[in-house]
């Protein structure tokens, strides 16, 4: 990025230097100008003419710019576990202890590009949150959606994922599209909409198969499907946005052979929104199921939340990390990290398929995983002259397809607005302070819950939701046992260690 501050300073605070940079909170990647004195952030504004956050950076953005450099609960020395307590090492004595069959896992705020791909030196068993799309992840930028006369959102509400970019859905819908919403909670795209689905995970899955069946010239019995799949034909100008949640289940597959099929008849865009890698990288699903055969693990983020108990097999592990999460309490060495607003960093992980760089806001004490891989295994750290965007079109793909059942309640794992740094920050805590499962009252009275449900042999707190679908749990995916204020139950003893966003209840 190669932007400059505006003339006129656009604080009226004290600061001695101006930065401009990126904010890497989600895929949005929205430019900011900072005011510092010496190396503290005194003040933080969108930069006003950056294309993608056009002078403005969402309230998460701004909560993540400004509180992990100062949050007194960061990890600040290495510390290496014996005798069941933490005292405080060095790299060279973890080197000694590493070898063997290496695994490593990718977080998106402490790990960049580079990280990935001086990780798949050491080894091909990369692990990560974000789903690998082995084709382009999105046909057009997200600016694109506002010109578009159909737009249909599965599983989509970006406002939970890549927050700023449901500005381009509201322009569109301001000068005249039809926005069709489906998905299994009412959010702020619903809203907006001008028509909603509300219904449970699977039945958005069925939706797209009897749009890609009515697209095709085939009659489901499913109006809307129908009405909708008329409109693409005789508009021409559509574009589909898939949530990357529907991409972590058991129907991907059904999912991207309803993309394919909609795409052939009617060459309509698409865009999956969320936590995507252009790079090949394995699920969690594939760690809980390896990590008996790794010998050293290494782990950035907090992967240890999705294992269903405190016995994550046996490894050596070494954890990287802002804070001392469940991870880092379960992991045999912790080693500070760096923030992305704390180091050069080289975002990539999102659907809109954007790449952009930033250097340091400000210095902070800690490692890059390249840092240590090399320190640990003598790599040299990969220097990115890639392409990124992957030319193949979803179209050519092979993919296997899942019958869907429609019968029966679901668990939906899902992001709600805090996000995997999870409730380290106070502002984010702030804006989801306690963890409670979310169903609908009619989904409440079926299953005879009140206050409470047992999940994975959790108690959990029940709130009524009624923007939560019919037969439809919604768990919050960001707690664990560890965080500092309202600890929660993590993600794994609900998905009872599967991996897979979407599990049914009972
Ligand atoms: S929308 Fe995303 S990139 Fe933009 S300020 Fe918010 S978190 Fe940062």
């Amino acid at each position: 990025m190669n932007q400059n501050p505006t003339n006129i300073p656009l604080t009226v605070k004290d600061f001695d230097s101006e930065k401009v940079g990126v904010c890497f909170g989600c895929g949005c990647y929205c430019g900011y100008v900072a005011y510092l004195k010496g190396n503290s952030l005194v003040d933080i504004y969108g930069l006003p003419n950056d294309p993608n956050g056009m002078g403005s950076l969402c309230s998460r953005g701004i909560a993540l710019l400004q509180d992990i450099p100062v949050n007194p609960m960061r990890v600040r020395k290495i510390l290496i576990r014996e005798g069941g307590r933490f005292r405080e090492g060095t790299l060279e004595e973890v080197r000694s202890r590493v070898g063997g069959k290496v695994g490593i896992f990718l977080d998106r705020v402490t790990t960049d590009l580079k990280d990935h791909l001086t990780a798949l030196k050491v080894t091909d068993r990369v692990y990560s949150e974000a789903v690998h799309l082995p084709f382009r992840p999105s046909t057009l930028k997200p600016q694109e959606w506002t010109g578009k006369k159909v737009i249909v959102a599965l599983e989509c509400d970006p406002v939970f994922s890549e927050v700023m970019s449901v500005r381009w859905i509201v322009d569109a819908v301001e000068k005249g599209a039809y926005l069709l919403y489906v998905g299994s909670r009412f959010g702020t795209v619903a809203q907006k909409a001008t028509e909603s689905i509300i219904v449970k995970p699977p039945l958005v899955v069925r939706f797209l198969e009897n749009l890609a069946e009515e697209v095709e010239g085939g009659n489901t019995g499913d109006d809307t499907a129908g009405r909708v799949a008329e409109l693409i034909l005789k508009l021409g100008s559509s574009v589909l946005l898939i949530g990357d949640t529907l991409l972590r289940t058991r129907w991907r597959g059904n999912v991207l052979r309803s993309l394919q099929r909609i795409r052939k008849r009617t060459g309509a865009d698409y865009t999956v929104v969320g936590d995507v890698s252009p790079l090949p990288v394995r699920s969690v699903e594939d760690l809980i199921r390896e990590i008996s055969d790794i010998d050293t693990l290494i782990t950035t983020g907090n992967p240890f939340v999705h294992l269903p108990d405190e016995e994550v097999g046996g490894p050596f592990k070494i954890h990287i990390t802002l804070f001392p999460n469940l991870t880092a309490n379960l992991s045999d060495v912790v080693i500070p990290a760096v923030s992305f607003q704390e180091r050069e960093f080289r975002g990539y992980r999102n659907g809109f398929g954007q790449v952009r760089s930033s250097g340091p806001l400000v210095s902070a004490e800690g490692y890059t995983l390249s840092e240590v891989l090399k320190a640990l295994f003598g790599v040299e750290v990969y220097d990115v002259t890639l392409p990124y965007l992957p030319p193949v079109e979803v179209a050519r793909l092979n993919v296997n397809e899942t019958p869907v059942e429609e019968e029966g309640v679901y668990i939906l794992v899902d992001r709600t607005l805090v996000d995997d740094l999870g409730h380290w920050s106070l502002w984010t805590h702030g804006m989801e302070k306690e963890q409670v499962v979310r169903m609908n009252r009619k989904t409440a009275e079926s299953l005879g819950v009140s206050e409470t449900v047992f999940i994975g042999g959790e108690e959990l707190k029940v709130r009524i939701d009624n923007n939560v679908a019919d037969d439809t749990i919604l768990f919050p995916d960001s707690f664990e046992e560890t965080q500092p204020f309202d600890p929660g139950v993590r993600v794994g003893k609900v998905t009872r260690g599967t991996g897979d966003r979407v599990v049914r209840y009972g």
